[in-house]
């Protein structure tokens, strides 16, 4: 029985382990590390990761990314006539993962450790618990993902005393971490964050940027256009973080556009998002007690941070070089993978010690004597307390069912705060009626950042309590297992390996004009007629043969430099297939 970790991405998941006194990361079926967190549904079977990505540009309406976005909220994603909730893609994607974990290392799976973003909410964390539930795996622990790669880091060099700065700017995310090292203890000071910023912004404003340059109403796209549109985008931002120039097409109906970008002029429209990261990261050093000039090592991870403006930023405003890490975008898997192993209590690892912070202030509301309409905070648990954390204070009321909201955030009046639950005290005896009752309030503040709120009634002796875990009612154990039996019914689309050609030649096919969508066309028809011949050894060869050049084909189409590089291979493929 195995543990893993997930780093569950929004845009790509990880899995790793701890094995032979170190982290290994797992490749899935395909032979990939990363798997896109992407949900197809194709005849009514489920599709996740490369083939799911394929799928969004020809299949739209069928396919799904960024849903860690909403975790925790109530949102429905319609594909086809199936409908899923936020947790339940996430639980498709983890179910998947787990599969395949299953699959390279030969044994069951017993437990995941599951990464987070610093910033999420209770909600938010709490929804990530039920995705595991809803795949089958038990999750015990969240771990958020910067203080994972501040682990993964000191694991590589623990011989000086240091206080990192962890950036950890993703797809749709940003957390900020100041995070201490001292020998075996990795210590999270402070976190700040947004969880609506992240690599998804700089597509929209160059994608917006091309609108207004070639006279077209952004808003105006239809939902196949933008999303074509914004995967320009990203690959033009890509493209700019090779070089200082490239050239952005979009070809919308028979007409083709296109415009000349350069780090300059991407510099100069994401200039408010930079601003956004500056306020982020000031947020956190501020609330460590620390200065710029404390920080001894800058940590970019997520994907966002491969852009060069972002590093030069960074090494503009800390005064010091800001390399890339190593081990770029699998830093948190890494750390995740060292987690599974002080989980086991492996002799290697088993006296590092990682310790977090809640990222929000958390209290309740309480009567404001001054204005009365607007109650006001009271904190109960500071951000930035060390977890885990549990604090209790009595209120007074006469009300015969005491009540309380429950708040995280750092607004002085309550309604400026998110509110994360409720509770009720409504089994009071009869004989404290009308009496002024003594309530205490306690907050517990788990490792994984989740919070379980208890009030007992003190005047009269008689206790009574109530936990809550969240505001958006959480499943009860038998919707779980009644979701979780609709989600093994649905199962996945079996070979899919051979979905990936399906899906990239579609792709291809629906991307391109004139002879680049022949070949799609003819690859395509060629693939399905050998199918259909059931024999897997034809298939796997087919295969081997069409997905090189089905790459190379995906590479013209996402630049504008004719590159006949597949034209030898595409021409040995047609002679072979004779
Ligand atoms: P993550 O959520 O950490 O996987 O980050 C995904 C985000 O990073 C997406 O918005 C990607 O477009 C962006 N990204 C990945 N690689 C690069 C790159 N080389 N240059 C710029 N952005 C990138």
């Amino acid at each position: 029985m195995a543990i893993i970790g997930i780093d569950l991405g929004t845009t790509n998941s990880l899995v790793a382990v701890w094995k032979d006194g170190k982290t290994q990361i797992l490749k899935n079926k395909l032979g990939d590390e990363m798997t896109p967190s992407v949900v197809s549904v194709e005849d009514g079977k489920i599709l996740v990761g490369k083939p799911a990505k394929e799928r969004l540009v020809t299949h739209p309406e069928l396919t799904v990314s960024g849903f860690k976005r909403y975790m925790g909220m109530k949102k429905e994603f319609h594909l086809g006539d199936m409908v899923f909730s936020p947790e339940e893609l996430s639980s498709l994607v983890i179910a998947k993962l787990v599969e395949d974990a299953e699959a390279t290392l030969g044994e069951k799976v017993e437990e995941a450790i599951i990464s987070v973003p610093a910033y999420f909410n209770n909600d938010q964390r709490f929804a990530t618990k039920t995705a595991a539930k809803l795949a089958g795996i038990t999750c015990n622990r969240i771990v958020n993902e910067p203080s994972a790669a501040a682990l993964a880091c000191r694991m590589q060099d623990m011989s000086v005393e240091q206080t990192f700065l962890v950036v950890d700017f993703g797809g749709g995310t940003l957390d900020v971490s100041v995070v201490d090292c001292f020998e075996n203890i990795v210590e999270i000071q402070s976190i700040a964050g947004d969880n609506h910023l992240g690599g998804r912004d700089f597509d929209e404003v160059i994608a917006k940027k091309f609108c207004e340059e070639n006279g077209i109403d952004f808003n105006r796209l239809t939902e196949v256009e933008r999303g074509t549109l914004l995967r320009r985008a990203e690959v033009c931002k890509m493209e700019l973080s090779k070089t200082t120039s490239t050239r952005m097409h979009f070809r919308m109906g028979e007409k083709e556009y296109s415009l000349e970008m350069t780090e300059d002029i991407l510099i100069e429209i994401a200039g408010n998002l930079l601003l956004r990261l500056k306020k982020v990261m000031s947020k956190a050093i501020k609330d460590s007690g620390r200065t710029p000039r404390d920080i001894t090592k800058v940590l970019p991870i997520g994907g966002t941070c491969q852009m060069p403006m972002i590093r030069i930023y960074l090494a503009y405003l800390f005064h010091k070089s800001v390399d890339e890490m190593p081990s770029g975008d699998r830093i948190v898997a890494y750390g995740l993978g060292t987690y599974c192993g002080i989980k086991m209590q492996n002799k290697d690892v088993k006296d590092v010690l990682l310790t977090d912070v809640c990222p929000f202030s958390l209290g309740t509301e309480v009567t404001n004597y001054l204005e009365p309409i607007r109650p006001i905070m009271s904190v109960m648990i500071e951000r930035n307390t060390v977890l885990p954390a549990k604090i209790s204070q009595v209120y007074h009321t006469t009300s015969d069912i005491p009540m309380f909201n429950i708040y995280q955030g750092e607004g002085y009046y309550a309604e400026e705060n998110v509110k994360i639950g409720f509770l009720a005290l409504d089994d009071l005896p009869d004989d404290i009626k009308g009496m002024r009752k003594h309530i205490e309030l306690i907050f517990a503040y788990d490792i994984n950042g989740i919070l379980e709120v208890t009030a007992k009634e003190l005047s009269t002796g008689q206790e009574s309590s109530v936990t809550i875990v969240s505001a958006n009612n959480p499943l009860s154990a038998d919707e779980i297992e009644e979701k979780r039996n609709k989600m093994k019914q649905i199962g996945f689309v079996e070979e899919e390996e051979n979905q990936e050609v399906i899906a990239l030649a579609s792709r291809i096919y629906e991307e391109s004009v004139g002879s680049i969508r022949d070949r799609a066309d003819y690859l395509l028809q060629m693939f399905l007629n050998i199918l259909q011949s059931n024999s897997p050894i034809r298939i796997r060869k087919a295969r081997e043969q069409i997905l090189p050049i089905l790459r190379s084909m995906e590479l013209y189409v996402n630049t504008d430099v004719f590159d006949m590089e597949f034209e030898d291979d595409f021409e040995e493929f047609e002679e072979e297939d004779k």
